[in-house]
């Protein structure tokens, strides 16, 4: 199979590897510098801001999510989001169960936000902001510096899921001013799934610490305490943690992030040349490289999924809700390849031919 999802995704031979070896024993001086040479390269790839802290959480992306919501935010806050698809409707649903009252911009599928979107929030005595940068289930990517910017002027806490965004997208967490960035292991850092990662400014490690947590797990509190000597308060996915260092090595040994970017979005052009003349319609105003939003004009989009897994070896991403059969993404984070993408284009035109694809 060739997997052009948006997670997991496929990892390099090398990391692969980190996976067959048994997981050691973690308590060590050995695992502790593994564990800040990982929080060093994350803050370095992400541009922290001085001072930041970065805790690895053990758990998907969506305990990353709550963790941020239950420890930087409080039921005093008033905050605003940003809800264009399904990871937005996310935060909706966990500022729900933690009682933190909130407003939320509603986007339509596939719509970018304008000044006009926040104008109507400018000096409404809103505390913290909540977006998902690159919103995977939509394809659309936010404008940083419109979102940076409204929440300088009014002075909130900025909480940016940066999740299938972080290597795919330029990402400069001091210059947008965000005070929580988040990011998984199975998006473009291309481990398996497991590990989540938050980078979190001096104002979020200041919250965290004055913040009453009713949890043992996602209380940040004990983490960025034992994170101090490079451990966790529990046992982490330690395998996996192995292989993010591993990746995370390998990004700085290729040229560090810029690279590892401008090769995602070299990808993703190469991708979309490939698809313009076929009856798909990219659906998104304003597009990540991490992946290729497709609607299909008079066929089901679940169908052209099914197809292609089941009889090319390709996986795509399909769409849930009320857009599966009019939406399927196509992933150009993972270990991907130039050949790769001529073998699904192959595929999606030979889908044409035989009239699955119109
Ligand atoms: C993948 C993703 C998540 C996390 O999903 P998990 O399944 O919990 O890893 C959250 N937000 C965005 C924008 C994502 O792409």
């Amino acid at each position: 199979m060739i997997n052009f999802t948006v997670g997991p995704v496929q990892s390099s031979p090398e990391v692969r590897a980190i996976g067959a070896e048994h997981v050691p024993y973690f308590r060590t001086p050995e695992f502790s510098a593994v564990m800040l040479e990982n929080e060093a390269l994350m803050q370095r790839f992400v541009k922290a801001p001085e001072g930041a802290r970065t805790v690895f959480i053990t758990g998907s992306g969506t305990a990353s999510m709550e963790a941020a919501v239950m420890n930087v935010l409080s039921p005093a806050d008033k905050v605003l989001l940003v809800n264009g698809g399904s990871f937005g409707q996310r935060f909706c649903e966990l500022c729900q169960i933690h009682q933190i009252p909130f407003e939320q911009i509603k986007l339509d599928t596939g719509k970018a936000l304008t000044a006009d979107h926040l104008a109507a929030f400018e000096n409404k005595g809103f505390t913290a902001f909540l977006v998902n940068i690159h919103e995977t289930s939509t394809g659309v990517r936010y404008d940083a510096e419109l979102i940076g910017d409204f929440c300088r002027r009014n002075g909130l806490v900025l909480i940016v899921d940066a999740i299938s965004s972080f290597l795919a997208d330029d990402f400069d967490m001091a210059a947008m001013g965000a005070d929580v960035m988040i990011t998984g292991s199975q998006k473009a850092l291309a481990c398996p799934p497991g590990i989540s990662v938050l980078v979190l400014s001096k104002k979020a490690v200041e919250r965290i610490e004055h913040n009453d947590v009713r949890c043992m797990y996602l209380d940040l509190k004990s983490a960025l305490k034992n994170g101090e000597r490079g451990q966790t308060p529990f046992t982490p996915a330690v395998g996996t943690l192995l292989q993010i260092h591993a990746r995370l090595k390998g990004i700085e040994a290729m040229g560090g992030v810029e690279a590892e970017t401008a090769k995602i979005a070299a990808l993703a052009a190469d991708f979309r040349s490939r698809i313009a003349d076929l009856p798909l319609e990219v659906c998104s105003e304003s597009l990540s490289n991490a992946v290729t939003p497709l609607m299909t004009k008079n066929c089901s989009a679940y169908d052209v999924f099914t197809v292609l897994k089941d009889e090319y070896g390709i996986w795509v991403c399909p769409n849930g809700g009320e857009y599966k059969d009019k939406i399927f993404r196509v992933g150009h984070i993972g270990d991907l390849t130039v050949e790769d993408n001529r073998i699904l284009s192959d595929a999606l035109h030979d889908l044409v031919k035989r009239e699955i694809l119109r």
